[in-house]
């Protein structure tokens, strides 16, 4: 007996396609600094699915996540232990609390997908602060080793070797999960692993465009899912983090899709030039 295989196809983005791509991660971008400032002790995750949602189609957009294979709202809002894929709903937040915010929308019939962890009020310790540094700064690590690298798989070399060098394992990769191609669907090949693995990957093309989402754990990264069927969490019970742009790899280098500066700064600061703005910003 043999499986039956899939060939992966890629899709590559026409730079008409990629500027569709740029507004829908632009508005996401927008969404994300406006939960960002909401997210206060006393606030509900519904209320930040809402506020999202609302600006979202506000903007003639729509929220990809919603109805995704069935998941109810425009958000993942994750807390603590929490990793990914937490359904908004009644929960409030509390002082110090870590909420990663995962969102994206839909533009033209083009996608974007992008998360953002931020603490609640007054963080409860310096290592939740670090731990989602570590997040943050292994995402751009990724993202900057796309201007130089030939395959994907390089991508995630760079991710994890960036959280090794600033904590050696003390934070574990959430496994089973990872970036993905993104465009006229919001989850496409390839993988896009955060760290190495046998597998090269692809090479990198111009019109690729991947979500890069590193997601860390502060501890032993084992997970389960909860009875809601969406919710992951880590068994150990530690607190996580979860950072994620979409990033399209052009003639003219990286257009960070979902930051709200195409990620000139980020980048810069790397060593690397982001690709002119498509929007012209
Ligand atoms: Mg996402
Ligand atoms: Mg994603």
């Amino acid at each position: 007996m043999s499986p039956r295989l899939r060939r992966e196809r890629i899709e590559y983005k026409s730079g008409e396609q990629i500027l569709d791509m740029r507004r829908a991660g632009h508005l996401i971008a927008q969404v994300h600094a406006e939960v960002a400032k909401a997210i206060k002790p006393g606030i509900t995750t519904k209320e930040l699915d809402t506020l999202a949602e609302t600006m979202i189609r506000d903007n003639g957009a729509i929220p990809n996540f919603k109805g995704y294979q069935g998941f109810p709202a425009t958000l993942c809002v994750s807390v603590n232990e929490e990793i990914v894929h937490g359904i908004p709903g009644s929960r409030v937040i509390e002082d110090g609390d870590i909420v990663s915010v995962d969102g994206g929308c839909i533009v033209n019939g083009w996608h974007s997908d992008s998360a953002v962890t931020t603490i609640a009020g007054n963080p409860r310790s310096e290592r939740d602060v670090l731990l989602s540094e570590v997040t943050r700064r292994s995402m751009w690590d990724g993202i900057a080793a796309m201007a130089s690298a030939t395959y994907v798989g390089e991508i995630g070399a760079a991710v994890e070797d960036s959280v090794f060098a600033a904590v050696g394992e003390e934070f574990q990769h959430l496994e089973d999960f990872g970036g993905h191609g993104i465009g006229s669907a919001m989850h496409q090949p390839p993988s896009v692993m955060n760290f190495r693995t046998h597998d090269r990957g692809p090479k990198l093309k111009n019109g690729m465009c991947l979500a890069i989402e590193p997601m860390l754990v502060d501890g032993d990264a084992a997970w389960e899912m909860l009875p809601d069927e969406w919710t992951i969490v880590a068994r150990s019970g530690k607190r996580a983090a979860h950072w994620e742009h979409s990033v399209a790899y052009t003639k003219a280098g990286l257009i960070v899709l979902t930051a709200l500066d195409g990620g000139r700064e980020e980048l810069a600061a790397r060593g690397v030039q982001a690709a002119p703005d498509p929007l012209g910003s």
